[in-house]
This record gives structure tokens, sequence and C-alpha cells, in this order.
């Protein structure tokens, strides 16, 4: 009888349950290297989601509560003076990262899923792939994949030189538990899918589905997207309550009491009273910088990259997910096919690479709101269709133009 084929995916987060799952399905010996050495718990935030995640998931054979989250179906955008300006029906799914996460490492065997594995490096010759780790220690296997996320270790063997590029904004977040809100607010608020566009600034504001469970409660999720110049004042933010300074973004916790105050200013001024009251009843605000990352390949020989390691869009799609489920299945089907590990890899970049770039150009041409100057009128005239706020009110978290 042939061997197992073995597959090591580095990363234990979505993309990596995500295509551990499916490679073990098709009779792959998988096992998952996840650098933290605790369990990865709530990355704090609800997320957007798209119908790809549900339908994953079931064909994965995983069982899927009725609930993954909230549906909202309706839009609105809010003036300064808290009047409702737009509306508009665009269905929406919320859920939580706990939730999928939880749903995905219940299912995986345990034995399989290898916390505090720190991938260094990857090396291959004509026989095999060696993932090598911070301890010395190496695993072998006849595929590896990069599930490894934004600062993928995976992804200097592929594309050496890539660097994120700084979008020009930041993402200002905080969350409030549903109770916490007074009537009038909730009925304003909570069954919406809200937008505070003011010239070069977008607040929204939905509910999400808050722990592992979807009994677990709703929450609030707000986020502010605030232009702040890279130069002069991203290292301000990144610059922490210890005076140390951050590379690229920084611990929540550690974000400086005066930031935090700034933040809470200027929403106060921009946008609509719904929304400062919300902010008020929020827990404590933290942001992350938006970059741009697009790989210019997702294989070499026997590794490839998935999900956040390979493209990070900005979250105006609210891509993420679906894209990482995507990618998953879409190497699982390109390796079933009987043919060499290499030449598998290379059928799933074609099909992958052009979605994953298409995805971030969308997500940067929604992302032109924010936008002061642009480099030239024809770059201007280009944007204007993602400047009308009708129009950024039935774009955002669609990925219905793929
Ligand atoms: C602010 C924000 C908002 C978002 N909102 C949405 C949204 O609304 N909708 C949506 O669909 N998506 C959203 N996303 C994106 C979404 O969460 C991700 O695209 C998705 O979870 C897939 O991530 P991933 O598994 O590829 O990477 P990650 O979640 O980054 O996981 C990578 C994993 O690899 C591990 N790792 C890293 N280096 C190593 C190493 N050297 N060795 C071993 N392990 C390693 C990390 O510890 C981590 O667990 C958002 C992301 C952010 C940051």
């Amino acid at each position: 009888m042939a061997a197992r084929r073995r597959a090591l995916v580095i990363g234990g987060s979505l993309s990596g349950l995500f295509v551990g799952t499916r490679l073990l399905r098709d009779g792959w010996d998988v096992r998952i290297f996840e650098r933290s050495s605790v369990e990865l718990s709530g990355r704090g935030a609800g997320i957007v989601t798209q119908r790809q995640v549900p339908a994953t998931l079931r064909a994965l054979g995983l069982s899927v509560p009725a609930e993954l989250g909230v549906d909202i179906s309706r839009r609105q955008i809010l003036s300064r003076d808290g009047q409702v300006t737009a509306t508009a029906e665009k269905p929406l799914r919320a859920t939580s990262w706990m939730l999928l996460f939880a749903i995905l490492r219940e299912a995986f065997p345990p034995e399989r899923y290898e916390l505090g594995r720190d991938l260094v490096r990857v090396e291959q010759d004509e026989h095999a792939v060696h993932a090598v780790f911070a301890d010395g220690s190496r695993a072998t296997g006849d595929l590896l994949v990069g599930a490894d996320g934004f600062r993928s270790s995976v992804r200097p063997h592929l594309a050496p030189d890539l660097e994120p590029l700084y979008a020009g904004y930041v993402a200002w977040r905080a969350l409030v538990a549903e109770e916490a809100f007074p009537e009038d607010l909730h009925r304003q608020l909570f069954g919406f899918f809200t937008f505070g566009l003011p010239e070069h600034q977008q607040m929204l504001g939905y509910p999400v589905a808050e722990g592992a469970s979807p009994s677990d409660g709703l929450s609030y999720n707000i986020v502010w997207y605030k232009p702040t110049d890279g130069a002069s004042d991203l290292p301000r933010l990144l610059t922490d309550r210890n005076g140390r300074r951050h590379d690229m973004s920084i611990p929540p916790p550690l974000i400086a009491d005066d930031v935090v105050a700034d933040m809470r200013a200027r929403a106060k001024a921009a946008f609509a009273p719904q929304f400062q009251q919300a902010l008020e009843l929020a827990g404590r605000p933290f942001f992350q910088p938006i970059y741009d990352l697009e790989t210019p390949r997702m294989v070499a020989g026997r590794v490839a990259l998935i999900g956040d390691a390979a493209f990070v869009a900005r979250p105006h799609v609210g891509a993420g997910t679906a894209k990482a489920a995507d990618d998953a299945m879409s190497l699982g089907d390109a390796l079933r096919q009987d043919r060499p590990v290499a030449e598998a890899l290379l059928a799933f970049e074609a099909e992958r690479l052009p979605i994953g770039r298409r995805i971030i150009e969308r997500a940067r041409q929604l992302g032109t709101y924010l936008k002061r100057d642009f480099a030239s009128e024809a770059e201007r005239q280009a944007a204007q269709p993602f400047r009308d706020p009708e129009a950024v009110l039935v774009q955002n978290a669609v990925l219905d133009f793929l």
C-alpha cells in the first residue's frame, strides 16, 4: 500500500485549520504547527463573513450552528447631526472569529495540532520539503502550506523582498455589549449596518456574535477608518505607554492613554450622536494600521501560501475568512488530481492568484474614499465611483464583484 502523503501546515489559525481539515479528509497525513505556545483565542473583534464560510464548513462535514452569527439586511447612513440620509437593503452576516475557530479546532484531531512550534526556515529538495523550527527541530513532508498570516515566515521562501504597504489610514475598533445599550439607541443602531461618512473618513457600526458559541450573545462592533499620516502621526500612535516604539502594530493594552483620549475627542467632533453614545459605552478602543500585502507568487516547488500569508486586503471587502476557505478548498481540489505535488500547486496558483489580486484591487478602490491626494487627475477620476456615500453604502462588505 502506498504511504500516505504528508502535509506540514504552518499556522494554526483559520487558514491552517481549513486546509488541515480538507487535506486530512482527502487522506493526507497532516500536522499543523502553530507558533503560539498557548491556545489561540478571541481576536477581539467580530468579523463580517461571506457565504463561502458556512458552505466550506459544511463541505468539510463540520456541524455548523443554524445561527453562525447575526444576519443584517438593512444599511443606513447617519449624518453628523444624527439624521438617516440614505438606506439600502443589502444583506450581511456578522460572526465572531472565535466561533469559526472553535468549530474548526474542535473537529481537528488534537494530536495533529502542535502549539509552540515556531517555523524559522523552509528547505526543499527534489524528494521532500523540510520545516525547520526555532528550537532546532525539523519535520519532513511532501507538501508544506504556509498559513502563517500577515507576517508569514514561509513567505520569504517564495517572495523574499515583499513588504506590506501602509494604506495611509488606521482602523480604530471598539466593542459594546448588547446589554449596555439603552433601548432607544438599540432601536436606532442594532438592526442595521450603519455608516458615518464625512469626507475622507468612515465609521461603521454593526452587531456581531461575541464568543465561541452562538449563545454567547451579541456585541456592537464599531470601526473607524481614520487617515493617519505614515511619517508623522503613525509613529506617535505606535509609541506605547512606556515610550517604546513598535514596528507595524501595537498590542491593544499598550496603546498610550493620550492617543486613546485624542481618538475619542476627534470621533465626537466628526460623527453622529448615536455613534458618540455607542463609543462612550464601549470598552477601551484599539487601532490597527491598514496595509496592503500582495504576493507575486503563491507556490514554489512543494510549498504553497494561503490566506493572509499570501494576500492581505484592506478590510472593506470583508473577504479574509472567505478567501482563507476558498484557498484551502482550491488547494485540496488541485491536489486530488493524480499528478506530482509541484504540478498540482501550479494549478492551484493559476486559479487563486488572479482572485487574490482582484480582492486586493477592489479593497484598494473602496479605500479611495479615505484618500485626499491623488497622483494624477486620471487616478482621481478612476476613484470617483467609490467616493459617493450611497455607493459606499452598498459596495462595502460584499464579494459579488468576483
Ligand atoms: C482588524 C482586522 C479585521 C478583520 N476583519 C475581517 C472581517 O470582517 N471579515 C473577514 O472575513 N476577515 C477579516 N479579517 C481577516 C481574517 O481574520 C483573516 O483573513 C482570516 O482569519 C485568515 O487568517 P489566516 O489564518 O490566514 O492568518 P492569521 O489569523 O494571521 O493566522 C496565522 C497564524 O500563523 C501563526 N504563525 C505565524 N508565524 C508562524 C510561524 N513562524 N510558525 C508557526 N506559526 C506561525 C500565527 O501565530 C497565527 O496563529 C480581519 C483581520 C483584521 C486584522
